[in-house]
């Protein structure tokens, strides 16, 4: 999974998704949480650069004096409110930083052929909607609001307000669909 991983956050790199070292990705394998340790330039992503973090999110040994990701509390919450999430990623990718703020609180969107990547969507003629948090730095906000909004999370996937997304899924596979899917939608809606 290390490899795989790595190699996606190279290639999602080469599409402008995590510029300046931002960004992070974790995954989870036995029961153990991997995330990307922070201030790594993502075009040059290796395996060796997850650290394993407790349910808590910190840092577990023999790495306690390597730095997580600031967001790694957000991995966290997502692991235990949806325990079918095995792989987290998240892009800076403009098209949902964009479209996060031209909406409110949600993003909906409908009868593209593509929202059907969506695990569950199984029509393109119904409306997916998409929360939008606020970008706060205080982990508490998340700790407070992703769980009070947790029925409108349906797509496996929110935005974060001139920040970027996270999308998560049982295996790579599904994140990578998740992630890409919302990302192909507000590329759409913008261009319109
Ligand atoms: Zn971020």
């Amino acid at each position: 999974m290390k490899e795989k991983l790595a190699e996606t956050i190279r290639l999602y790199h080469l599409k402008g998704w995590s510029p300046a070292t931002s960004t992070n990705y974790s995954f989870m394998e036995d029961g153990q949480i991997w995330v990307s340790r922070s201030g790594v330039d993502k075009s040059n992503f290796q395996a060796a650069d997850f650290i394993p973090i407790d349910e808590n999110g910190l840092v577990q040994a023999p790495f306690q004096d390597i730095k997580p990701s600031d967001e790694t509390m957000i991995h966290v919450l997502i692991y235990r409110l949806f325990p079918q999430a095995k792989v987290i990623l998240h892009s800076h990718s403009k098209n949902p930083v964009l479209i996060s703020m031209k909406h409110k609180e949600t993003f909906s969107v409908g009868n593209y052929e593509l929202q059907k990547g969506f695990s569950g969507v199984t029509t393109h003629e119904c409306t997916v909607h998409i929360p939008i948090f606020e970008n706060a730095q205080d982990m508490g906000y998340f700790e407070k609001y992703l769980p009070e909004r947790i029925s409108e999370i349906q797509q496996h996937c929110f935005l974060i307000r001139q920040h970027g997304t996270y999308a998560w899924g049982e295996n790579l596979f599904a994140a990578k669909r998740h992630l890409e899917t919302l990302d192909y939608l507000c590329e759409c809606e913008l261009a319109q």
